[in-house]
């Protein structure tokens, strides 16, 4: 295993005191290794797994042709192209209970919705348009050849795969598996993460407040976010800034899990043993982003876990984990494809304060004005300790690196929080 340090140090551009956002994703993902054990589930079990497989369909889906409408199935050649024709039922058709004749010239067979296509027909007549006649059906002038009828295998085909590795299993998924007759599949093993809070100054729920105390609340954002990421998560409590107890809850942490989340302790402000003792502990670098909210942040190695130390501000926090952790934690996952989060462009309805030289994750609120028309606007207090601007967001509004100053009317980027939080 190269060291941290030598990894991120060969990126261009790399510079601990001034890392850009898209840098510090680069050097994070340049040090971590996918997972690579697999275990096997039951289909309904790998909802949100990451598939470890190929998925080879052995059957067309569907397996025979079959009528898409209720309706008539007919030859196409008895009908004709200016006038009705009048054709003899002989029969008819169910979904799962199939007509076992053959349709001859001048026949047609009574078909339902997913009924197989009776041997000899080709075509379906809705039955909207046909009407009874002195013992026959009388289709209009008008059908096109092959109408109203899903081909075996249009769905799936046999043999041509349809799911790969790396792949997150959604419903969609959990179906279309299901659909080829399979009860399981292989999956990549699920990540464990164990995360601890930091900090003299936090107390836990169920204490009394002391003066300069605050309730921790980073460990039930991180609960919240880390259980959306679909890991398996290990919640080691608060820790005291305290060598010993920092020292236990690291090794602890290291001896079990594939990623550590901390917060607190990473910033200048902090007792610089904490600092010391993470980069003793393993090989962590600290790093300033230029970013807002979130600048501190720890990232390194101890033993075989990833670190992620990252600030106490419950907001920068919130940030971090979104534009670091979530990325590095579903590459761990074995996750294949693009799933960085989607950037939006819409009107900002307010004029917003900005300065180049750091990317900026202002909390905003997407909505429709009186007209329809979307726009993005601000929670109001937008301070990295301010978290019900988290609560009120349904958006982060991301203002780029280089981006000064906005007008009202400019378009903004935004990062949709629904499905994410
Ligand atoms: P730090 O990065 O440790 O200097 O913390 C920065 C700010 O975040 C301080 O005002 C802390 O009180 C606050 N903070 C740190 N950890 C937590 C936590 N677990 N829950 C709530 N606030 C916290
Ligand atoms: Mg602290």
């Amino acid at each position: 295993m190269n060291s941290v340090q030598s990894i991120v140090s060969c990126l261009d551009g790399y510079d601990p005191d001034a890392l850009a956002v898209d840098k510090a994703r680069e050097a994070i993902r340049a040090c971590l290794t996918p997972v690579d054990k697999i275990e096997r589930v039951p289909v309904r079990e790998a909802l949100g797994r990451v598939l470890a497989q190929e998925i080879v369909p052995a059957i067309d889906v569907p397996a025979h042709d079959n009528s898409a409408m209720d309706g008539y199935a007919v030859r196409f050649a008895d009908l004709n192209p200016g006038s009705e024709a009048t054709l003899r039922e002989i029969g008819a058709a169910f979904a799962g209970r199939k007509f076992d004749g053959s349709v001859g010239a001048g026949e047609c067979v009574r078909v339902m919705t997913g009924a197989v296509m009776p041997a000899g027909a080709d075509t379906v007549v809705i039955q909207e348009v046909v009407r009874a006649e002195g013992g026959g059906v009388v289709v209009p002038a008008g059908q096109k050849a092959g109408q109203h009828l899903r081909r075996a295998g249009e769905d799936l085909k046999t043999g041509v795969a349809v799911l790969h590795p790396g792949q997150l299993l959604r419903p969609a998924e959990l179906g279309l598996i299901a659909s080829l007759g399979i009860g399981g599949v292989a999956v990549k093993r699920r990540l464990r993460v164990a995360f601890f809070a930091t900090g003299d100054e936090l107390a836990t729920i169920g204490a009394p407040l002391k003066v300069g105390e605050v309730y921790d609340s980073n460990r039930y954002t991180l609960h919240g976010m880390l259980s959306r990421v679909g890991v398996e998560i290990e919640d080691l409590g608060v820790v005291r800034d305290d060598p010993a107890q920092l020292e236990a809850a690291f090794r602890k942490a290291a001896s079990g899990a594939d990623a550590i989340v901390t917060t607190g302790g990473v910033s200048v402000g902090e007792a610089d043993f904490i600092r010391r003792l993470m980069a003793q502990l393993g090989e962590v670098l600290f790093w300033k982003i230029a970013m807002r909210p979130g600048r501190p942040m720890a990232f390194g190695r101890i033993g075989k876990a990833a670190l992620f130390g990252l600030p106490g501000n419950p907001v920068a926090v919130m940030v971090t984990f979104y534009q670091f952790v979530r990325d590095a934690l579903l590459y761990m996952s074995g996750r294949s494809g693009d799933y960085s989060l989607p950037l939006l462009k819409v009107p900002s309805a307010g004029a917003l304060r900005k300065v180049p030289g750091r990317t900026e994750f202002q909390r905003g609120i997407l909505a429709r004005d009186a007209i329809g028309e979307w726009s993005v606007r601000l929670t109001g207090q937008q301070g990295a300790g301010v978290l019900r601007s988290m609560s009120e967001a349904n958006c982060f509004i991301v203002l780029e690196h280089g981006r000064g100053r906005v007008e009202a009317g400019e378009l903004v980027s935004v990062q949709l929080m629904e499905g994410l939080v």
